[in-house]
């Protein structure tokens, strides 16, 4: 889950543009898969412009769902697991140096999430969150196997805790790539769209707006010397 040694937020090269270090965690939930695969996309597209992503995977033994099917759920609610990997997740980006980064989960195309005006026609979507970007990609889902319900219904520590997968028919679905491809949603579009948002807004902005402070920072201290 740790990201690679720190070098700073970036360097400028010849052009003038700002080289970034970006940071892509991934997996916080193991059934969001293609939104991993959106991210994949989006990174190649960032490296071709010569940032820097690196990638920082949730080990599956750490998420809500690895810990339901090898029953090692304890006495925590889902809620509580939950906020407990959230926590972790802004850790991670706390000890990123770099501004630049992005949590990718899925939200299924039949969500009230995507009815949202600021949503509507949308395939993804990027909110800030403290410390990282949220990026939410809409996905087609289908269930998980019979088998697999069964099997984490049926462990002893599941029923001890059934407060844990109470509410929770979420986990019981994944995102299917197949599905959201024949349901029209492009991961190439979206990650071209991500990836312009990303150096463009992301990226360019910022530095754009730390070039302006600095000027307006130079203009200070002149006038302060002219009045000297
Ligand atoms: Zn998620």
């Amino acid at each position: 889950m740790a990201p690679s040694a720190a070098v700073g937020t970036g360097t400028g090269n010849r052009e003038g543009w700002r080289m970034a270090r970006v940071l892509f965690i991934v997996n916080q939930h193991p059934n969001e898969a293609f939104s991993t695969a959106v991210a994949r996309e989006t990174a190649k597209l960032l490296r071709a412009e010569g940032h820097t992503v690196v990638f920082a995977k949730v080990n599956f033994g750490e998420t809500t769902f690895g810990k339901a099917l090898a029953g090692k759920v304890g006495k925590r609610s889902l809620r509580a697991e939950e906020s407990l990997l959230d926590k972790k997740a802004i850790g991670l980006a706390k000890s990123f140096s770099s501004p630049f980064v992005y949590n990718f989960h899925c939200t299924p195309s039949d969500s009230e999430y995507w009815h949202e005006e600021k949503r509507r026609g949308k395939n993804f979507y990027a909110e800030e969150r403290i410390g990282s970007w949220l990026v939410e990609v809409k996905a087609a889902y289908r269930p998980f196997p019979e088998r697999l319900r069964k099997r984490i219904e049926a462990n002893p520590a599941i029923q001890k805790n059934r407060g844990f997968y109470q509410g929770s028919s979420y986990l019981m679905r994944t995102s299917s790539h197949q599905a959201s491809l024949a349901a029209g949603i492009n991961p190439g579009r979206i990650a071209e769209e991500l990836a312009e948002t990303i150096s463009q807004r992301h990226i360019a902005g910022s530095a754009a707006r730390r070039r302006r402070a600095w000027r307006k920072n130079l203009r200070k201290q002149r006038k302060r010397r002219a009045r000297r």
